[in-house]
């Protein structure tokens, strides 16, 4: 299973990487909703949160870990986690990613 987060990891799509190691890269999101915006995803082509299994849990674990050592080191104090996961919950690309963003004085408040 091939897609375009595959792709960007392969370096065939060319991307403003943030971070990468064995087994996660993080790079800035083409669209950003905020002053900073960027995606975290496992190098290891996952669905999503709901094809996730026990196996998994030391990549979300790290995935988490790692974005606040991101954030701070883009500037931010302060950040948003967003995982769409299923057409249902807006995931557009479905290779697990998590959004972290933040940098605006005027967030919406869920
Ligand atoms: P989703 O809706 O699946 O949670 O989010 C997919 C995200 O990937 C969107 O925020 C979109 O802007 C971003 N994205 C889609 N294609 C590319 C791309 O080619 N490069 C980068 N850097 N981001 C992308
Ligand atoms: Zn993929």
């Amino acid at each position: 299973m091939r897609c375009i987060f595959c792709e960007i990891i392969e370096g065939t799509i060319s991307s403003k990487k943030i971070f990468e190691n064995d087994e996660l890269i993080a790079f800035h999101d083409i669209k950003p909703i905020d002053k900073v915006h960027f995606l975290i995803t496992p190098k290891k082509h996952i669905e999503n949160l709901i094809a996730c299994s026990e196996t998994d849990k030391e990549t979300i674990a790290n995935m988490l870990l790692l974005a606040p050592k991101l954030a701070k080191e883009l500037g931010l104090n302060g950040f948003r986690i967003m995982i769409n996961s299923g057409a249902e919950g807006g995931q557009e690309v479905f290779h697990m990613h998590f959004h972290v963003y933040g940098g605006s004085s005027k967030l919406v408040k869920i």
